[in-house]
C-alpha cells in the first residue's frame, strides 16, 4: 500500500504512546508508574456530571450548532469577561472536541503550504505535527539557554519572509514557565511589525502556582486583538480530558473558517459533553481551587525528591503540571535511552524531552496521585545512584 507524503512525515504522539506502553506493560502485570500523559487523576467535578445526566434525560443527544450550543459559547464569554476583562461575542467563540482539534483547524485556517510557523523550544509534541499537517514548516526558537523565555533578538532572528505566526503556550507544557507580561509584550510588539498571527495555547491557565501568575497576552498587549486565537478547554482545569471539550476565542472571520472546517470535520463536538463543560464553568470553581492546591503540594514533593538525587538539575515549574529535570551531567545523558532503561529496570515511565526538541531532559508529569509519586521518586534516585 502506498501511504501519502503527508502522512509519512507525521509522528505518533510521544506522550500517547509512551503512556500506552505503560498502560500495556501494567496490563501484563508490570508494576509500572507512569509520568508520562499529562492527565489529572482526579475525577470530573459534580457539577460537570449532573448536566450531563440532565442533558441525557432531557434527551439533548442531537447535532447541534457546529460551533458549540450557544448557552457554552455565552458561558465562555462570561468567563473571558470575569477572568481577563476580555470582551468576546458568542459568534467569536467555537467548542470542538478538545483543543487539539482547534489548533489543527487554526493551523489549517492560517498557514499555507511552506509557510514557516514559530515555535518556543520545548515545545508540546503536537504543534509541530500539526504544523506539518497544513503543509508548514516549523521555526524552532530555543529557550534552554535563556531560563526558558524567548529573547526578542532570537525571535526576529528566526522570523523571515515565509514567516506565518507564532505559537505560544503559557504556563508551558512541558516545562512549566509562565510567560510574563513583558515577555507577551514584546512577541505582541514582533508580531504586529511583522504582520503575524498568534496563536496563544493557555489551556493551563488555572494552573499557576503562587507566587507566579498567569497572564493573558491580550491583558499584556490589548492591541493585538485581531490577530490572536486564544485556546482553553476543560482538559485540563477540570479533569475533564476524557469528555473532549476545548474552546477557542479569536476574531470574527478566523472563527468563522474554523467554523467552516468544523462542518466538515467534526460537526460538532459531542452534545452531553459540551452540557457537562457548562456545568464545570458554572459549578466547579472550588473543585479548580482544590485541584490546584493538590498539585501544587504534589509539586513541592516531586522537586524536592528529583533535588536530592545524584546528577540532576531542576527548575522549580511554575504552573501546568510537569517538572522537566536535566540530565545532561549524568552518565546516560541520552534522553531516549535514559527513559527506555528507566522503564524497563524500575518501571517509571517518563517523557524523553527529544520529544519536545529538547535532548537532555525528561518530563514528568505530577498529574497522579501523592503516592505514585513518593514510589516514583524513590525507584528513580535508586536508578540515579546505580549509574
Ligand atoms: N495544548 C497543550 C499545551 C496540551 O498540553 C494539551 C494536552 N492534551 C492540549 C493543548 C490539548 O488538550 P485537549 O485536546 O485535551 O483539550
Ligand atoms: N497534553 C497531554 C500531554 O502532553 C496529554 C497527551 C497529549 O495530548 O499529548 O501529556
Amino acid at each position: 500500500m502506498n501511504f501519502s507524503k503527508r502522512i509519512m512525515n507525521i509522528k505518533p504522539s510521544a506522550t500517547l504512546s509512551i503512556s500506552d506502553k505503560a498502560k500495556a506493560m501494567k496490563a501484563e502485570g508490570k508494576p509500572v508508574l507512569s509520568f508520562s500523559a499529562g492527565e489529572p487523576d482526579f475525577k470530573s467535578p459534580e457539577a460537570a456530571n449532573t448536566a450531563a445526566i440532565e442533558a441525557i434525560r432531557r434527551g439533548e443527544s442531537h447535532y447541534t450548532p457546529t460551533s458549540g450550543i450557544a448557552e457554552l459559547r455565552s458561558e465562555v464569554c462570561r468567563y473571558y469577561k470575569e477572568r481577563f476583562g476580555l470582551d468576546y461575542a458568542p459568534n467569536q467563540v467555537t467548542v470542538a472536541p478538545g483543543a487539539k482539534p482547534l489548533l489543527y483547524e487554526a493551523l489549517q485556517a492560517l498557514a499555507d503550504e511552506g509557510d514557516e510557523v514559530i515555535l518556543f523550544a520545548p515545545a508540546w509534541v503536537s504543534y509541530v505535527e500539526q504544523i506539518h499537517m497544513a503543509g508548514g514548516k516549523e521555526k524552532v526558537v530555543d529557550t534552554i539557554s535563556t531560563d526558558l523565555l524567548p529573547l526578542r533578538e532570537k525571535l526576529e532572528e528566526a522570523i523571515g519572509k515565509k514567516t506565518a505566526g507564532i505559537i505560544i503556550n503559557s504556563p508551558s507544557n512541558p516545562t512549566g514557565a509562565i510567560y510574563p507580561a513583558e515577555t507577551l509584550r514584546m512577541i505582541a510588539d514582533v508580531a504586529k511589525e511583522h504582520d503575524l498571527w498568534i496563536i496563544f495555547d493557555e489551556i493551563y491557565e488555572r494552573l499557576a502556582y503562587e507566587p507566579a501568575k498567569h497572564v493573558n497576552i491580550l491583558n499584556a498587549a490589548p492591541e493585538v486583538k485581531d490577530r490572536v486565537l486564544l485556546i482553553n478547554g476543560a482538559s485540563k482545569a477540570y479533569a475533564m480530558t476524557g469528555w473532549r471539550i476545548g474552546y477557542a476565542l479569536g476574531p470574527k472571520e478566523l472563527m468563522a473558517k474554523i467554523n467552516t472546517l468544523q462542518t466538515h470535520l467534526t460537526s460538532n463536538p459531542c452534545s452531553i459533553a459540551q452540557w457537562a463543560a457548562l456545568g464545570a464553568l458554572r459549578g466547579a470553581e472550588d473543585d479548580v481551587e482544590m485541584m490546584r492546591r493538590e498539585f501544587a503540594k504534589r509539586r513541592s514533593v516531586m522537586v524536592e525528591m528529583l533535588r536530592d538525587m545524584p546528577y540532576i538539575r531542576v527548575k522549580e515549574p511554575e504552573g501546568a503540571f510537569y517538572v522537566f529535570p536535566d540530565i545532561r551531567n549524568c552518565p546516560i545523558p541520552d534522553d531516549m535511552e535514559f527513559c527506555a532503561r528507566l522503564l524497563e529496570s524500575k518501571y517509571v515511565a517518563a517523557v524523553p524531552g527529544t520529544a519536545f526538541f529538547a535532548p537532555g531532559f525528561l518530563r514528568f508529569s505530577y498529574a497522579c496521585s501523592m503516592e505514585t509519586i513518593k514510589e516514583g521518586m524513590t525507584r528513580m534516585k535508586e536508578f540515579m545512584e546505580s549509574l
